[in-house]
């Protein structure tokens, strides 16, 4: 082939919408000598079938954001390639049956107009008068999203990739790549049966596909992409004349009705409907050896399956009753890819240099614009705008293997528009890894929850007490967890509270030059020998990439704990940025750890340990617990007199029990939340994210600018403290009602949205609702009045002073 490239910047595997939307940002972003190869023709994969509603709707601020932009995206595409294509934005009506749903809707609401988009909530009466065809008796509220739409997923694949193309983007199609290849400098090199490619980077968006070409990473440090495919369905009605009459009186389309407490969406298609379930009774493919992935499934579908979703048929049939005056006309079964949360992955190929995944997508045409945004800012700018951890591939680690993925993935699709409560927990393929105190901990009464595939101890239950899922669903603070958790912290509180925390993500680092190497990594100081200190990674931006607790234990020797869920970002980020002769150790599994505080956790260990309990807060030391050779840090994420007690596995069951024995209560993950947030401790990825620089998150002691290193964000932060600050983290007393603020609920300054929480809980020693977050700066003041808005319901709250509420001395920590 005589214009085969032989060289390109960026090799992009798939020509889905997701594929082309990519290949199209980074054109915008300049970066034209890309290519993108399909083995088919551009949207063959799941793209060519799809229904095409574009929602903004999301209780997910990184996924709004990535929808929110494809809707603007999209209403100026076809104009801006000059490419017409068919995109209606009809507006949507989301159905509530019940009163949680509708707090639901108000949250989802005010993000959305935090964001700009002019969501509302209408009374079923309202939205009848919009919908004269809807059945409204039984419903409690209607969220009414004017942005909403459909669009022709074909037509929009084909407007990117014009654009793409004009910008000077190479796409070939019938080219499937066959493998790729490694450098040693980084680089790669992508197969085709056409020829070699020479590249920079690789992207995967193979869709469904994903996990095949996932494969060729595999020695170059890549994984099984997690992820499994389930076969989804939606109908087409024939013409009904009353729709066609509608139309033609109101010269638009229906807006879309989602009914999300059934499972379905109806929009009008043509004249007639457009009807699409998530069913419970749900069917995954290529899942079973009797049933493998086809080489290649291009423009295929399979075999309509309508009595799975017979109920949810006629119970659309009984909502707008216009449905039943006509039959079904066709069928669309085809098949959608799902990751174990139903995110797409998006972002950096875990454990794979120069590789970038923008794949499993099971709203791909929604999210596709945002997704080429996105992906093209991870290559181009090496970060996002926006906070991406909700989709960033590395969320996953080494736990999720092809049962995990299929349990959760069916799980997700046939609760596809479920409500995610804060105290719930979603059942499917539980204890993936277990601490070697599992045992005990359950039996104590530990409800247990999932970390990083770690099970710890969310609260204990007593005898009696409900635990089932049910009692779960709601957004409120009260339910049998309440009493215990109160009883956890006030243990905490007044006496010794033990809590079994594993998988905390630990890299020892050592060698020479490794104090150097830390300077250089962290924005601040590093901790002298025998002490422990906290220390903060900045992208080039100056934002909040990491943080970490780091231990000395000599000049040249360091151990790194990090969150659980950190384990393979901030490996990577450690692994990839020490010099040469300084070695990383990763020992997550094996150790253990407890957090043991309280003001009598002294006199708990004193019986069981030759600690030296005496020496100061931030120390650590190496002594025996229970004749157990273990590790002590003289910290504590719950504010009062503790320690951390690190062992390796097999030691942990004696010190455990003894520590028990000796008195302590244990406590859960609820009671440590509540705890932190009374002291002002941020928690990565809630209060700690890219979407706030070190200062706005008021992180001004961690950052040292006079020191000599050039770490990152140096230049960044630099300009940001003779500019000043756009926003500032604060904490909150919130008058709050029956339910603490969740993560991003707006805050308002009269009539203005002025920040958003990060962060909020009862504080059980404070008596008060607690919530941090993020102000704009002017209004970072100690007795500021601002309305937080939780779920719909506007609750007063006041910046507090720039200091932990509990303890503000640390004289506790200290004692
Ligand atoms: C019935 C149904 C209805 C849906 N409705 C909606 C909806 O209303 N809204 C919405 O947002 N989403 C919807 N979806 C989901 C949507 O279709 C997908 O999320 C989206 O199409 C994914 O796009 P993609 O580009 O990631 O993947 P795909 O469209 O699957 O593209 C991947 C491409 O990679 C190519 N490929 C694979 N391997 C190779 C290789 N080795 N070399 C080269 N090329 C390769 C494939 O041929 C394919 O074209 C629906 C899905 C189904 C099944």
């Amino acid at each position: 082939m005589a214009d085969f490239p032989t060289s390109a910047k960026v090799v992009i595997i798939g020509g889905g919408a997701v594929g082309a939307s990519s290949l199209y940002h980074l054109a915008k972003k300049g970066w034209t000598d890309c290519v993108l190869l399909e083995k088919n023709e551009l949207t063959a994969g799941s793209t060519w079938h799809a229904a095409g509603n574009v929602p903004t709707f999301s209780t997910s601020w990184a996924i709004m954001n990535m929808q929110r932009y494809s809707t603007e995206l999209y209403a100026r595409l076809g104009e801006e390639v000059d490419y017409p294509m068919n995109y209606h934005q009809t507006g949507s009506i989301r159905l509530a049956h019940t009163k949680e749903r509708v707090q639901e809707f108000e949250r989802a609401c005010s993000m959305g107009r935090y964001q700009g988009i002019e969501m509302e909530m209408w009374t079923p009466e309202q939205a009848k008068e919009h919908y004269p065809f809807l059945e409204i008796h039984d419903l409690k509220g209607v969220l009414f999203d004017p942005s909403d739409g459909d669009i022709d997923p074909a037509q929009l694949t084909q407007a990117l990739a014009k654009g793409a193309r004009d910008m000077g983007a190479k796409i070939i199609r019938f080219c499937p790549a066959t493998g790729v290849t490694q450098n040693k400098d980084g680089s790669w090199i992508v197969h085709t049966d056409k020829g070699d490619i020479a590249c920079e980077y690789v992207v995967n968006a193979a869709g469904y596909y994903a996990q095949q070409v996932g494969e060729w990473f595999k020695p170059y440090g890549g994984r099984t992409v997690p992820m499994m495919v389930m076969s989804h369905q939606y109908l087409l009605t024939e013409q009904i004349p009353e729709i066609e009459a509608w139309s033609k009186a109101n010269g638009k389309k229906l807006p879309l009705i989602r009914d999300v407490d059934v499972s379905y969406y109806l929009r009008q298609e043509k004249n007639g409907y457009n009807l699409g379930p998530y069913e419970p009774n749900c069917r995954a493919h290529w899942v079973e050896e009797a049933d493998p992935m086809p080489d290649d499934f291009s423009f295929q579908l399979w075999q309509d399956d309508l009595d799975r979703i017979e109920d949810i048929v006629t119970d659309a049939m009984e909502r707008v009753p216009l449905m039943a005056t006509s039959g079904v006309s066709s069928v669309i079964n085809g098949p959608i890819p799902y990751a174990p949360d139903g995110l797409p992955l998006l972002g950096p190929m875990p454990g794979v240099k120069n590789a970038f995944e923008a794949c499993v997508f099971t709203f791909g045409i929604a999210q596709g614009g945002g997704a080429g945004k996105v992906l093209a800012e991870w290559i181009v700018d090496g970060g996002t705008e926006w906070d991406m951890w909700a989709v960033d591939p590395r969320r996953y680690t080494d736990y999720t293997d092809q049962e995990y993925c299929n349990l959760k993935g069916m799980e997700v699709y046939g609760n596809e528009y479920a409500m995610h409560f804060p105290w719930h927990r979603w059942p499917a393929a539980p204890d993936r890894k277990l601490s070697p105190v599992h045992d005990k901990v359950t039996a104590l009464g530990g409800v247990m929850g999932d970390y990083n595939g770690w099970e710890r101890a969310n609260w204990f239950a007593k005898a009696g007490d409900d635990t089932s899922e049910d009692s779960t669903h709601t957004w409120g603070r009260s339910g049998p967890w309440e009493q215990r958790i109160k009883e956890e912290c006030e243990a905490v509180r007044d006496a010794c509270g033990v809590l079994d925390l594993p998988g905390f993500s630990r890299f020892w680092v050592k060698g020479a030059g490794a104090d150097d190497w830390l300077r250089g990594f962290g924005t601040g100081g590093i901790p002298k020998v025998g002490r422990i200190g906290l220390i903060y990674v900045a992208d080039a931006r100056g934002r909040i990439l990491t943080e970490m607790s780091c231990i000395r234990l000599e000049e040249n020797s360091f151990v790194l704990i990090t969150a659980a869920t950190a384990q393979w970002h901030d490996g990577e980020l450690v692994k990839r940025s020490v010099p040469e002769g300084v070695t990383v150790t990763e020992t997550t599994r094996d150790r253990d750890c407890l957090i043991v505080a309280g003001p009598t956790s002294r006199d708990v260990l004193a019986g069981l340990t030759d600690a030296d309990l005496t020496q100061g807060w931030l120390t650590h030391q190496h002594a025996t617990v229970a004749g157990k050779p273990a590790f002590l840090i003289r910290v504590s994420f719950t504010g009062e007199l503790g320690w951390e007690v690190h062992a390796q596995n097999e030691d942990m069951p004696a010190i455990y029990q003894a520590i028990i024995d000796a008195g302590a209560k244990p406590f859960g993950m609820w009671a440590l939340n509540s705890l932190r947030i009374e002291k002002g401790y941020r928690a990565w990825k809630g209060d700690l994210s890219t979407d706030y620089s070190l200062f706005e998150g008021g992180l001004d002691r961690f950052v040292k600018l006079d020191k000599p290193q050039d770490f990152s964000g140096k230049a960044a932060l630099m300009a940001e403290k003779q500019q000043g600050s756009k926003k500032r983290f604060v904490t909150l007393l919130v008058e709050a009602g029956d339910c603490d603020a969740p993560y991003m609920s707006c805050l308002w300054h009269g009539d203005e949205i002025v920040g958003e929480t990060t962060s909020g809980a009862w504080g059980y020693r404070v008596n008060a609702s607690v919530a941090l977050g993020m102000v704009r700066a002017d209004l970072a003041v100690p007795g500021t009045e601002l309305e937080v808005e939780i779920y719909g319901e506007k609750c007063r709250a006041v910046v507090q002073e720039d200091r932990p509420l509990w303890d503000p001395e640390n004289e506790r920590l200290r004692a």
